[in-house]
């Protein structure tokens, strides 16, 4: 490298602000195929486990007694493969980041189940 071009590399560098972002403060820009987190329409999900049983990463929880959904955010690599095997379709990706914690979380989801007879 030239004496010239290091010197145009050091003033470039000495001048230009940082290059990463202040995250969480200041929020990344979004781009249109952004893969963001994973959400359900609880209404919509049987409880089949497909999604449980394909998640590389076993960030899904499905417990059918229960009637209840629930995913780890942080385990999850946002590969949206339980978004392709869902067979209700009622598992998106939003273009939305995870906030970050110093915790691992799982956010839970449960079906409300009406059982009651429509015959009153
Ligand atoms: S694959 Fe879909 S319907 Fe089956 S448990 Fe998962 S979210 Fe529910
Ligand atoms: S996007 Fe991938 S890693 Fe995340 S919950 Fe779905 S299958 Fe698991």
């Amino acid at each position: 490298m030239s004496v010239l071009s290091m010197t145009k590399t050091l003033f470039k560098n000495l001048f230009h602000g940082p290059y990463t972002v202040l995250y969480p403060i200041k929020e990344k820009e979004k781009f249109d195929r952004t893969r963001g987190k994973i959400e359900i329409s609880i209404d919509d999900c049987i409880f089949c486990s497909m999604c449980q049983r394909r998640c590389p990463t076993g960030a899904i929880t499905v417990e059918k007694a229960k009637a209840t959904w629930s995913i780890e955010p942080f385990s999850c690599i946002q590969c949206g493969y339980c978004t392709e095997v869902c067979p209700k379709k009622c598992l998106h990706m939003n273009n939305q980041y995870t906030a970050p914690s110093n915790e691992k979380t799982r956010n839970e989801f449960v079906k409300c189940m009406n059982t009651q007879s429509p015959s009153e």
